[in-house]
């Protein structure tokens, strides 16, 4: 398949592996972090750690939508459902996230509640004007890859006047939590970098530009990545190269979809209905300022938040979950007691083991064999 099959070549992932070997400094260390966890998830995939050059580690970053979404947020979206008696419609990862109380949306619905699976806000939409007697929500989460459909259904819901259709908004800015995780640089549980592997899909919206000023200011490289093996292997070679000059750009690997400007429309949809929140409270990050979107006034009868009067209270990841610290890049998915043993992508107990661009989701899947191995000290 046309840009697929091209970017999984085994023997062009070598050849540039091979470049990256030669290339690194032996004297110096490349902490690389890969932002979203659609790269997680291809380094996992591909075994992609296996052809690195130990001076060269990645380290997991919390661009996993579902990951960084607090418990406290969960529980009021159960709290809409169970409470206010809505219909509550999202997406699949969010139904199986660990909430408080030993619940989760999915257990909430098994307990009665009317929760459904959408594939698309579109399809929640629907719903509520299929059933004109009943309140729908839509719980949006998401970066800014999902956020231009929230806008575009607000707005249609506006222009068709549905009385009964609301969103409850949680989504969030990639800019804003990179900013978070280099000023906490210096902290005892903060993680030291050296690159970012940029966001792919985030940027076909918001463009490169975002990270320039970035970049600058912290000195250190971006390059925007695609989501392919050899994508990623080509973008970490770039970073090495970047590193070894001294130089802290924003290089765009992915020029296939992403641009400067980014999607110009979609930005302007987003402006029109959303603007930005003082602060959110992120699972692992703790509170970023400036991170998250609220609906704007002007577009207040379909705010869930302010229909029902929603507050937000902190809620503590169980203690056995290492999930905050794997989301800071300070821990790895082995590093959690429970991994692949009490908490498995079946039964999850953090919000990492749910969806597949969760870190140790994508380690149980393609790694946990190797964890196991090299723990026992075989290999
Ligand atoms: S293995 Fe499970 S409990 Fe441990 S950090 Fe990952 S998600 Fe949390």
């Amino acid at each position: 398949m046309k840009y697929i099959d091209e970017f999984r070549d085994g023997e062009l992932a070598r050849g540039i592996a091979a470049t990256i070997a030669a290339e690194v400094q032996p004297a110096r260390r490349y902490r690389l972090m890969e932002f979203c966890g659609g790269h997680t998830h291809a380094i996992s995939r591909y075994g992609l750690l296996d052809l690195l050059p130990p001076a060269v580690r990645m380290i997991h970053g919390p661009g996993c939508p579902v990951c960084v979404l607090p418990i406290g947020r969960i529980d009021s979206a159960i709290e809409l459902a169970r409470e206010h008696g809505v219909i509550l419609c999202t997406y699949a990862d969010t139904l199986r996230v660990p909430a408080s109380g030993g619940l989760s949306l999915t257990r909430a619905k098994a307990q009665g509640a009317d929760i459904r699976m959408v594939y698309s806000c579109d399809d929640a939409l629907r719903i509520a004007q299929e059933n004109p007697a009943r309140e729908v929500v839509f719980f949006a989460i998401g970066f800014e890859t999902t956020t231009p459909p929230t806008a575009a259904i607000i707005r249609q819901a506006a222009a068709l006047d549905v009385p009964n259709f609301s969103v409850f908004c949680n989504h969030v800015l990639t800019p804003a939590a990179m900013v978070h995780i280099m000023e906490s640089e210096g902290d005892p549980d903060a993680v030291a970098l050296d690159g970012f592997v940029g966001p792919a899909h985030v940027s076909t919206v918001i463009g490169s530009q975002p990270y320039e000023a970035f970049a600058a200011h912290y000195h250190r490289p971006v390059v925007i990545s695609g989501f392919e093996p050899l994508d990623v292997m080509q973008s970490i070679l770039m970073l090495v190269r970047q590193i070894n000059a001294g130089r802290a750009e924003v290089e765009n690997q992915f020029t296939r979809a992403v641009s400067r400007e980014g999607n110009r429309k979609a930005q302007a949809l987003v402006a029109e209905i959303f603007e930005l929140r003082e602060a959110f409270d992120w699972r692992g990050l703790g509170e970023v300022p400036r991170s998250a979107l609220q609906i704007r006034p002007a577009f207040a009868r379909f705010d869930a938040e302010r229909r029902y009067g929603i507050g937000y209270r902190q809620v503590a990841d169980p203690k056995a979950c290492e999930c905050a610290a794997i989301l800071r890049g300070h821990k790895h998915p082995a590093d959690c007691k429970v991994f692949g043993t009490v908490c498995t992508p079946d039964h999850p107990i953090g919000a990492c083991m749910v969806s597949s661009e969760g870190a140790c989701a994508a380690y149980y899947t393609y790694g946990r064999f190797n964890v196991v191995v090299k723990e026992a000290g075989v290999a």
